[in-house]
């Protein structure tokens, strides 16, 4: 996830996460990161409440494969595999609102 980037400016730097800054509007966050030459700014991720639920209702998807597969459900596949189409449809909710968010957080980010 963290690499590195060359500005259109001619500056390449890594994305540290301590570089990493937040500007929230509403219930809108973009995390950015900004070219040490020319500053420019350049959108990590964006978010809104919807979003962010999304994230957390995988996360907590995910530790429960985890866990399914950890305990070794034998004759459970049925319930790993409904934890799987459950992390499958919140990631098709999320690529359908992905679009609409990077527009906003780059709207924003030329704002500020
Ligand atoms: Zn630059």
């Amino acid at each position: 996830m963290f690499n590195a980037i060359t500005c259109k400016c001619g500056t390449s730097f890594e994305i540290e996460p301590e570089d990493i800054q937040i500007v929230v509007r509403d219930d809108l966050q973009a995390r950015y990161i900004q070219c040490p030459g020319c500053q420019e700014k350049y959108l990590i991720i964006a978010t809104d409440t919807a979003m962010r639920e999304l994230i957390k209702q995988r996360a907590r998807v995910r530790g429960d494969i985890f866990i399914a597969r950890q305990k070794h459900f034998r004759g459970k596949t049925k319930t790993i595999e409904a934890y799987i189409r459950k992390d499958q449809e919140l990631k098709e909710q999320q690529e359908r609102m992905h679009a609409d968010l990077v527009a906003r957080g780059r709207e924003l980010l030329r704002e500020i």
